[in-house]
């Protein structure tokens, strides 16, 4: 029998497993029933993959995806480790080669959705062939609790007694205490030991941002990642293909991915996401998980998350390498609504609106955003001194609302006289905003609100920020949003009588800003050659149709990159590199290494040359901000604070929406300023190529976009 140790150098290329892996494979060795809580990147497939190839017992793994179980397969392949997979995609002839290898004891690790499981000849098969392991991945499909109920995973509870003698080991990357003891209780387990692992993923850095234009704000994060993967997620399959549609527009090459598309058209995105050659994807949540890469850097929620489970799921898609990645979410209130539409009819409406109320309270809080997550799934996470360096409330704080307080009350005053005016007749969210504005609207009219005392309270401040004052005060439970389809905001009894005692409350500022991570990349490694090796890495995926982090992982590259392995015995010293990979595609790298550095003018030259890929520590907002409000032309603030001026565009623009200049001619001459509008007030969707190319490719796209932002703050109003 091979060692753990052994089999793993030899297979993987690793030196240890991790705390987690160890105590998962040894219980598994003893046969015990087991449940592993592993945040994603955690390493769960070692866990079922290695036992069977030390003691030879035949393992099964139900999986939900067909396209996981591939990848799994396919990666198992590269590694030299025999597996099959038997599910409703493989040919016949495929599929009677995999019965054939199992029944022969060929491989003893076999990948199988839930539906081909429970088919009396597949059952037969694993009587046969005595079945001694059952792993169970994304084991929290079986819980209603989980945010991803499966009914065909239902099904799962009658493994047990299908198969007494086998041991049962279920793997999730979520699940509250709650979803836990259910998984436990619906798979009839055992004594089963427990095994949690630290649920923080240290890498992704967290922001949550007012939503205001949608496609600007996505565009700005996801140009910081040229050549590599971002996913974007949003709600309905019209949104993913809108949004889509307008980055392409804005040189972005994105592709929608959702239910509604065609099984080979989804095929053909997936494959050219994890081949690397598309590298943004718009997605419904619905569709995540068949998605996989490696090198996700940026996850970017367009609309929230319906819960804080599903958030830790999709955000758990970045960085799964473990380097440094960016979770963006663009919060409103009026996607709360939009969730309860689509839930509506669902008979788990109330477990489902509870998971989303969750996600307002993360999403307005004030409490860093790691240390929520953490204790969200039951763990204590001490936030550091001079905080976590990764999460929006770190990088930035927070500040309290100038006159919070009065604030408040003034809109606690607001809703208290609308509710005894108007009786049972609510008023959503939307209207309350456009009487503090002092916004002239049909309805407004209606009903006469412009007599209202708090009529044009806040005239001076822009709408996002009244109405995040407005989702603060429901978070904290003075106000209520209630009733469907439309909600409409109430005040609460807690409401009343704060709003009697004079109660001061606080609220704080919203942050309108997108950060950059302020993490780095641990080693230096030279980023050309890493170009290099990952562009024959595309090539090799493409040639064998499996994904490129399957070949190698970003950082397995970027050490190469860093060690420049020139013979096989420092190649093999790299972590990732196991036996089969070192026979077959060492020599080509150590090719591809020499080659590359002769062209540089011999190995010294390129040392020189090691850049540190990090994203750079931006200059707090705070200067841009200033240097804003001083008027310095675009290109001397981006000189000044090491930022591209396209970069510096885009906090301006976010800038001008704020604090509404008067005019923008410190950027803009006054005659490209005239045509633009020109164009602008001509376009029909306020595309920007469409208006660029309307001004003969004259005017750069950076002094549309601040003319435009300027005309779309100034018709807020
Ligand atoms: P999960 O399925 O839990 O999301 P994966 O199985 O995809 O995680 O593993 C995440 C990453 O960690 C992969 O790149 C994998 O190669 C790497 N990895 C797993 N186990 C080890 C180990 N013991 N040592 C080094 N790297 C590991
Ligand atoms: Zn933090």
């Amino acid at each position: 029998m091979l060692s753990v140790e052994s089999a793993l150098k030899k297979y993987w290329g690793f030196d240890a497993l991790r705390p987690l892996q160890g105590d998962m494979v040894q219980v598994a060795l003893e046969g015990r029933d087991a449940l592993a809580v592993m945040p994603t990147g955690g390493g769960k497939s070692l866990c079922f993959q290695l036992p069977p190839l030390l003691d030879g017992g035949l393992t099964l793994v139900v999986s939900p995806l067909i396209a996981l179980m591939k990848d799994q397969v396919d990666a198992l392949q590269l590694l030299g480790v025999p597996a099959v997979t038997l599910n409703s995609s493989i040919s016949p002839s495929d599929q009677a080669a995999a019965i054939e290898a199992i029944q022969q004891g060929k491989t003893n690790l076999v990948y199988m959705s839930p539906e081909r499981l429970f088919l009396s000849s597949t059952l037969e098969l694993l009587h046969s062939a005595s079945l001694k392991r059952i792993a169970i991945d994304e084991a929290h499909c079986i819980s209603q609790w989980g945010h991803d109920f499966r009914p065909e995973y239902r099904q799962l509870t009658r493994l047990r007694e299908l198969f007494p003698q086998a041991s049962i080991q279920a793997f999730t990357a979520t699940a509250t205490p709650k979803v836990r003891k259910d998984i436990g209780r619906q798979l009839g387990m055992r004594q089963a030991k427990l095994c949690v692992g630290v649920f923080d993923r240290p890498n992704l850095t967290y922001q949550i941002v007012p939503k205001q234009d949608a496609v600007g704000q996505i565009l700005q994060v996801v140009k910081r990642f040229p050549e590599e993967a971002s996913i974007v997620y949003c709600i309905s399959r019209a949104d993913t293909e809108r949004i889509a549609a307008a980055l392409s527009a804005n040189g972005i090459e994105a592709k929608a991915y959702h239910a509604g598309l065609a099984p080979n058209e989804r095929k053909e995105i997936s494959e050219a996401f994890s081949q690397e050659r598309l590298h943004v994807i718009v997605a419904t949540v619905a569709f995540g998980m068949g998605i996989d890469r490696a090198n996700v850097r940026c996850v970017i929620h367009e609309s929230m998350p319906k819960s804080i489970e599903s958030y830790q799921q999709e955000t758990g898609r970045a960085g799964r390498d473990g380097l440094p990645s960016e979770c963006l979410m663009l919060y409103s209130a009026g996607d709360i609504v939009r969730w309860q539409r689509v839930m509506s009819g669902s008979d788990r409406t109330q477990i489902e609106r509870e998971l989303l109320e969750e996600v307002q309270r993360f999403a307005s809080g004030t409490t860093c955003r790691h240390a929520f997550l953490s204790r969200y799934f039951g763990q204590d996470y001490a936030v550091p001194e001079d905080g976590c360096g990764a999460c929006d409330l770190c990088l930035e704080g927070w500040n309290e609302v100038e006159g919070s307080t009065e604030r408040a009350q003034a809109i606690l005053r607001l809703a208290l006289e609308m509710s005894s005016r108007h009786n049972d007749f609510g008023f959503g969210a939307g209207h309350f905003v456009a009487i503090l504005k002092g916004a002239d609207t049909k309805d407004i009219r209606r009903h006469y609100h412009e007599d209202l005392k708090a009529y044009g309270a806040f005239e001076s401040f822009d709408r996002a920020h009244i109405s995040s004052w407005l989702n603060q005060l429901v978070d904290q439970g003075f106000l209520a949003r209630e009733g469907q389809p439309y909600a409409s905001i109430r005040i609460t009894e807690k409401g009343k009588s704060a709003l009697l005692a004079g109660e001061s409350i606080a609220m704080r500022e919203a942050l309108v800003a997108i950060k950059r991570g302020r993490q780095k990349v641990a080693f230096a490694y030279d980023e050309g050659l890493f170009d290099r090796l990952r562009q024959w890495r595309r090539e090799v995926a493409a040639e064998r149709k499996v994904a490129a982090f399957l070949i190698f992982s970003d950082k397995t590259l970027m050490e190469i990159a860093s060690v420049r392995p020139l013979d096989i015995s420092s190649f093999k010293g790299i972590s990732g590199i196991g036996d089969k990979k070192l026979a077959e595609f060492g020599q080509t790298v150590i090719d591809l290494v020499t080659e590359f550095g002769a062209r540089q003018g011999g190995h010294k030259g390129v040392v020189n040359a090691v850049v540190n890929k990090a994203p750079r520590n931006s200059k707090s907002q705070g200067t841009l901000d200033a240097l804003f409000a001083k008027r310095m032309p675009l290109h001397e603030i981006a000189e000044k604070v090491g930022l591209r001026p396209t970069t510096v565009a885009g906090h301006l623009e976010t800038w001008i929406k704020v604090h509404r200049p008067q005019d923008v001619t410190a950027w803009v001459s006054e005659e490209n300023a005239k045509r633009i509008r020109q164009a602008l007030s001509a376009s029909e969707d306020g595309r920007l190529r469409p208006i660029y190319e309307a001004l003969k490719e004259e005017i750069p796209y950076d002094e549309i976009r601040v003319v435009k932002a300027h005309a779309e703050a100034l018709a807020e109003v």
